[in-house]
């Protein structure tokens, strides 16, 4: 019989494939051990460099933009022959050539760390490059996203940002990781695309690499070595899930016609083709923050004027909502760090860094004043970590002054939400990040996956958050959007559509599921069952609540 492990499905659709994992850092063994040929052993290290210089080349080849600029500059590091001779000094005196390459790059390391500024920007450069080859030298897998040149299920204890912006989706056919909740940023790199996804899943970092693994990213589930009967079960409900994504188009509209714009989450311009596939209606939520993980100093306004351009003109006209960087905490930027802080989450972070690192916010705003000019499209820009309405007046007052007419904030901290209308009255419209505003409604962290229950969008105090936040939006006439991951269950789209909610921004592929829910349902329903939502004492009630509310409104029309 087939073994199963259970967790959290995160991303809709399922696969099957060879089981590999995230390559970890090698340690070296305690025991270093005697060489007898140390010419011998100089060569292989030297070797063990030039490979990783080879392999780090060939990624830079297929990557592009600033990752292939990073990788191309790591390639020329390990191929440096200073470098190589020093690590040739090292094997040649005695050291086995593991070590001696750890100690040379660890030499180097201090060295660039000492010079300070951009070379030191590169010392984890040198880490990785000493990674690579002792790991080589070592016989143990690659560290990072391995790229085996076929396809695999990954599997990981979880997912850093840093390695997700190496990830490549055509070779990744799933994603099951030990660790992680519900709205980590596994789960929503997954599924803005379309990978199918498992988190909190214990026993996925200890499955063996090459086991052949169903999984499941709807119920959660992950088979090992399924049976053929298993398989093809499998490959039936991919292609029902393939036949809904191809067959939801057109723009949000209850059964009656009450419009509820439907809108994308992505976070760069290789996002854009599914949202156009998607056929949303535009983009909700641009994290920009994704489109620097991998850098180590700030982009220049230039550099994030021709991104944000190439995204803007790939939406062909439609609304782009693009948030202003949203670093620190689960989402560090190198650029934008700032001293190790007991309690990131609740540290300086999003608009708040604006204290720190004035520039950073001014530079954004005036690339994306540019870009929008350059393609004359319709740019919408919000703050993140907005928590007063003084923050949110402060933010308008900037983006305004930048030639941006439309300025925003997310709703995710809960005293924002418990002054919406005081908040909403500064800015011209609001989103509800749904993400963290569990995690700080319920003080539980969003990347924790065995806080998942607390953290369950249906969670009656949070429904209640939304409420008071879409009445104040209505009563001001100005757009409530919901772009946290609550927004892309189908159910609850119509519980928010009820609330007052004006537009719901998702990963690409749930629209596919969220369009039709809409469609089925008059307004009035809508607003039936999400009074009955809000009135439940738990998130299953809430749930239970909604569909009793939605049948019984059918049986009587
Ligand atoms: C949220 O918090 O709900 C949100 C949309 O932002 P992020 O997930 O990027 O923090
Ligand atoms: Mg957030």
């Amino acid at each position: 019989m087939s073994a199963e492990l259970r967790g959290l499905g995160v991303s809709a659709g399922s696969a099957a494939g060879p089981a590999l994992r995230l390559g970890t850092p090698p340690k070296l063994p305690a025991a270093e051990p005697v060489v007898t040929d140390s010419q011998a052993e100089a060569e292989r290290a030297v070797a063990a460099l030039e490979a990783v210089g080879e392999f780090l080349r060939g990624r830079a080849e297929a990557a592009d933009g600033a990752a292939a600029e990073i990788l191309a500059a790591e390639a020329m590091m390990a191929g440096d022959p200073a470098l190589a001779g020093k690590v040739r000094g090292l094997a040649g005196a005695g050291r086995a050539a593991a070590w001696a390459v750890r100690e040379a790059l660890a030499d180097y390391r201090a060295m660039l760390t000492a010079a300070g500024g951009y070379l030191a920007e590169r010392a984890a450069d040198l880490d990785d490059i000493a990674d690579r080859a002792v790991a080589l030298l070592l016989g143990e897998p690659m560290p990072g996203i391995p790229s085996p040149g076929y396809s695999f299920v990954l599997l990981a204890e979880e997912l850093a940002p840093a390695d997700t912006a190496t990830l490549d989706p055509a070779a990744v056919l799933a994603i099951v990781t030990e660790r992680g909740g519900p709205t980590s940023h596994t789960a929503i790199l997954a599924k803005t695309l379309g990978i199918p996804a498992v988190v909190s899943c214990p026993g996925a970092a200890s499955v063996a690499d090459g086991t052949m693994l169903a999984v499941d990213g709807s119920a959660g589930t992950v088979l090992a070595e399924p049976s053929p009967r298993q398989l093809a079960e499998l490959a039936r409900r991919r292609a029902e899930h393939a036949a809904r994504l191809r067959a939801a188009r057109g723009p949000g509209r209850t059964r009656d016609g009450h419009p509820v714009k439907l809108l994308a989450n992505i976070g760069g311009p290789a996002d854009v083709p599914a949202v156009i596939a998607a056929d949303a209606e535009g983009v909700g939520l641009l994290r920009t923050e994704f489109l620097f993980l991998d850098r180590r100093d700030e982009p220049s306004g230039e550099e994030q004027r021709a991104t944000y351009a190439e995204i803007l003109a790939g939406m062909r006209g439609r609304k782009v909502v693009v948030r202003t960087l949203d670093a620190g905490a689960d989402k560090p930027l190198a650029f934008a760090s700032q001293e190790a802080e007991p309690n990131p989450a609740l540290g300086i972070r999003g608009l708040r860094l604006g204290a720190l690192l004035p520039g950073l916010l001014d530079t954004q705003l005036e690339a994306l004043a540019l870009a929008a000019k350059d393609t004359g499209a319709d740019v919408w820009v919000m703050a993140p970590m907005v928590s007063v309405p003084a923050e949110a007046a402060a933010f308008a007052e900037r983006a305004r002054s930048h030639g941006l007419p439309l300025a925003g904030v997310m709703i995710e901290v809960p005293a924002a939400a418990l002054c919406a209308a005081a908040i909403i009255e500064q800015a011209d419209f609001v989103s509800i990040g749904t993400n963290d505003l569990s995690q700080y409604t319920f003080a539980a962290d969003r990347q924790a996956g065995e806080l998942a229950p607390l953290l369950d969008p249906w969670q009656p105090a949070l429904l209640r958050l939304i409420a008071m936040t879409a009445d104040a939006g209505r009563t001001a006439g100005k757009p409530v959007s919901v772009c946290g991951e609550a927004a892309s269950d189908p159910l609850l789209a119509v519980v928010l559509t009820g609330l007052g909610v004006t537009s719901l921004s998702m990963a690409p592929p749930a629209l596919a599921e969220v369009r039709p829910a809409l469609a089925g349902h008059t307004l009035a329903q809508c607003e039936a069952a999400a009074a009955a939502a809000l009135a439940a004492a738990t998130p299953d009630q809430a749930r239970t609540a909604a569909s009793a509310a939605l049948a019984d409104q059918d049986s009587r029309s």
